[in-house]
């Protein structure tokens, strides 16, 4: 395994983990971030506890598809589970985003999937995300339904806990992580104004659709 390549995986999760707390995504100990070493089964991941604003590439630890600790002097971070299993089934994706943002936790709180109320945003997620109902963070049985659910969609959100976003790119899965907080903001601020009656996918879809269509 190239130690430059591992040396650039680790300098980007640092970046942007920096950027997630900047955005409001990540705060206090919470939230977590890995990446696959390119062509290899391992990634690198964020160590239990710390903060994501102060993380340090030496800090990162490497890890095998099964979540086993290859290399690193910290513990493994609780939610290892569900990187390594989204790693094993997703083969395009190359990054895995854990984080509060406050807006899209508090819609998995109410059960309510955000959906692409706005056109861009619908590009980005066209069937929106949906929520994974709750497990015990750290568990098998969250990692699973992760799993499961991840097969269809690039975000979820896990009930009364956070959301998830994949990339193919760590910068990708950030992006994916910043517009899910986005989609909420914006879909709070529409419900309020349109009640549910904004919230109408298959109408969304239709409009969509028929303004890309080039006659
Ligand atoms: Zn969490």
């Amino acid at each position: 395994m190239s130690t430059n390549a591992i040396k650039d995986v680790s300098k980007r999760i640092v970046k942007a983990s920096r950027e997630l707390y900047d955005h409001g995504l990540v705060r206090g100990t919470s939230g977590n971030i890995s990446a696959k070493i390119p062509g290899t089964d391992t990634f690198l991941i964020k160590p239990s506890g710390g903060r994501m604003e102060f993380l340090k590439p030496e800090e990162l630890v490497l890890v095998d598809l099964q979540g086993n600790k290859i290399r690193g002097e910290l513990d493994v971070s609780v939610e290892t589970p569900i990187h390594a299993a989204i790693y094993r089934t997703r083969k395009d994706v190359q990054a895995v985003v854990h984080t509060h943002a406050p807006t899209a936790t508090a819609f998995g709180i109410a059960k309510t999937e955000i959906l692409p109320l706005q056109v861009e945003m619908f590009m980005l997620l066209p069937n929106g995300v949906p929520v994974v109902p709750f497990k015990q963070p750290g568990s098998k049985a969250l990692a699973e339904a992760v799993q499961k659910k991840m097969a269809d969609y690039n975000a979820v959100i896990l009930e009364n806990h956070g959301i998830v976003t994949v990339g193919s790119t760590i910068e990708a899965a950030c992006n994916f992580n910043e517009m899910v907080e986005e989609a909420a903001k914006i879909q709070l601020l529409a419900m309020t104004l349109a009640g549910r009656d904004a919230l109408n996918l298959a109408k969304l879809k239709e409009k969509f659709k028929t303004q890309n269509t080039v006659e």
